[in-house]
């Protein structure tokens, strides 16, 4: 029998289009799919048990489909930097495959387990649609701004879908089973959402069959449910692209063929032909085609942060803008209890932190208004907001949620400067008129008429377990502008 070669799964738990595995299939040897549990991740304080239960049920599905093709999924639990060598030994491995990941900690982890091997480790780009390093300005610096990139982003060829492999090892003598949190001493008492690529799958093509031609009409609907496949605003394709049970690519391609589906003349630029004016032609803004791409510009700023976080690490440590580190924040812990606990007084912002809390996931516009809430309103660091994010989301992710997080405290990338502050209250009676969203996860809140669903404190008889406002918009909106033009 050949050598066999091992593929080190890590954030790409699939068989579909996975750059790493097709590689390694590509060489003919039988390939060993692995699994690492690092303690340095799993016994981290930081750990977030949301998206550490999704990770595993990811496993179970990828095991399964490793399965249906006569292999299984190694796993081991350890440092990466001795597992790995070890398994080498063990099984004559003649090199280790996986995708490269984006952050610091990665980086310097995969050079060390490269440092240890003794085989070589190949490594390929496969998390972005475009790798870090690859859309650059002329003079060769990082893009600093979404609006340029995207215009420089379009004019690059983008990377087919490559075959998914067939070869595997046949997975003797191997007795590992995929782990269950409570192997790891832990519980949840969260429901969380089918995992795995054919689930993946499944939710890009009903999101393609029609809901991406609503798509900007529909995206900021707070209302709208990922757990009811008849009420959609997005995709909720954000945790399998995080754990790579979804690639960029098949989104992207997903995505192009349902755009040449709708337009008889695409523009050819979406292959990458040298050519800008893809989202210059603008024949109705709310057509179906302009859906798709409105959709795909998600796509892009999911490649704009990573790239940002690969150029400027020192955004995991403090602001792009380091001028705004200065900022004179608020230690408030008891705001920020509120915050965390949907309690601020403010419907739209606590409707959002209690979806968060029960499901791991809020859509954008939910997101914006509640991290605009605790930088402005309460003028909360932002970094607080980022890691409680991190704690809960499950498509948590350091590159989307930091650019997130900055864009909403105007300390990041953005043109726009700071001073765009949103209003609670007119941000939910725009974007919940009718307040379905509140009265979904408030149910203090589930009687009080419409007209003042985003303002109960102002009924005559305000409901009971319901609190007032923390506090008042229109001071709190100065004091932040303020303290921002103190510093920028
Ligand atoms: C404060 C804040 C924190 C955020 N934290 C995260 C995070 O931890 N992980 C994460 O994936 N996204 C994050 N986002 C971006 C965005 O809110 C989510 O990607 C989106 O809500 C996921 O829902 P969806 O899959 O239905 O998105 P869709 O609207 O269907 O978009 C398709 C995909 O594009 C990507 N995308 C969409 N919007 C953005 C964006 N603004 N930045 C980067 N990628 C984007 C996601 O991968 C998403 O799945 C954050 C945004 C804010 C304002």
């Amino acid at each position: 029998m050949d050598s066999p070669i091992i593929h080190w799964f890590r954030r790409d738990l699939r068989l579909t289009d996975n750059t790493a595995l097709h590689a390694a299939n590509e060489t003919g040897a039988p390939i060993i799919p692995v699994f690492i549990f690092d303690p340095a991740i799993i016994e981290s304080p930081q750990i977030s048990l949301p998206r550490l239960g999704f990770l595993l049920k990811g496993l179970e599905a990828l095991d399964q489909s490793l399965r249906e093709r006569g292999s299984r999924l190694m796993i081991r639990r350890g440092d990466p930097r001795t597992i790995l060598p070890e398994l080498v030994q063990q099984f004559g491995a003649v090199a280790v495959y996986c995708n490269r990941d984006v952050t610091p900690f990665a980086q310097r982890r995969d050079a060390e387990v490269e440092a240890a091997l003794g085989v070589p480790l190949h490594s390929y780009d496969d998390v972005f649609l475009l790798p870090p390093g690859s859309v650059m300005k002329a003079e060769h610096a990082p893009y600093t701004v979404f609006t340029p990139f995207k215009s420089k982003w379009l004019t690059i060829p983008k990377p087919e879908m490559t075959q998914t492999p067939l070869q595997f090892w046949r997975g003797e003598g191997e007795s590992s089973t995929v782990p269950i949190l409570a192997d790891f001493g832990k519980t949840l008492s969260m429901p969380l959402p089918d995992a795995g690529e054919t689930e993946a799958e499944r939710r890009l093509q009903t999101f393609l069959s029609k809901p991406i031609e609503d798509y900007v009409e529909e995206r900021n609907r707070l209302d709208a449910a990922p757990d009811d496949d008849t009420l959609h605003g997005s995709s909720f394709l954000s945790p399998y692209l995080r754990l790579g049970m979804l690639s960029p690519r098949q989104a992207y391609w997903g995505a192009w063929e349902k755009y040449k589906e709708l337009t008889a003349n695409p523009f050819p630029s979406w292959r990458g032909e040298p050519k800008t004016d893809t989202f210059v032609f603008l024949p109705d803004p709310r057509s179906a085609q302009e859906s798709v791409k409105a959709w795909v510009s998600e796509l892009i700023w999911r490649d704009f942060y990573g790239h940002i976080l690969f150029h400027f690490p020192h955004v995991l440590k403090g602001s792009f803008r380091p001028a705004y580190d200065r900022v004179a924040w608020r230690n408030a812990p008891d705001d920020l209890a509120a915050w965390k606990a949907g309690m601020t007084g403010y419907p739209v912002v606590d409707a959002a932190m209690h979806q968060l809390a029960a499901m791991g996931w809020m859509p954008n516009r939910a997101r914006m208004i509640v991290a605009s809430f605790l930088t402005k309103d309460l003028l909360i660091h932002w970094r607080e907001g980022e890691r409680h994010f991190m704690n809960l989301l499950i498509d948590g992710d350091p590159a989307a949620n930091n650019g997130g997080w900055q864009w909403s405290a105007g300390t990041g990338t953005d043109a726009q400067p700071y001073f765009r502050v949103f209003n609670p209250v007119s941000q939910g009676e725009k974007f919940d008129p009718d307040g379905a969203y509140v009265r979904r996860w408030i149910p203090e809140l589930r009687d009080v008429p419409t007209k003042f669903i985003h303002t109960p404190h102002l009924m005559d008889k305000p409901p009971t377990g319901y609190p007032a406002p923390i506090v008042e918009h229109r001071m709190a909106r100065e004091r932040a502008l303020t303290a921002f033009k103190a510093v920028g």
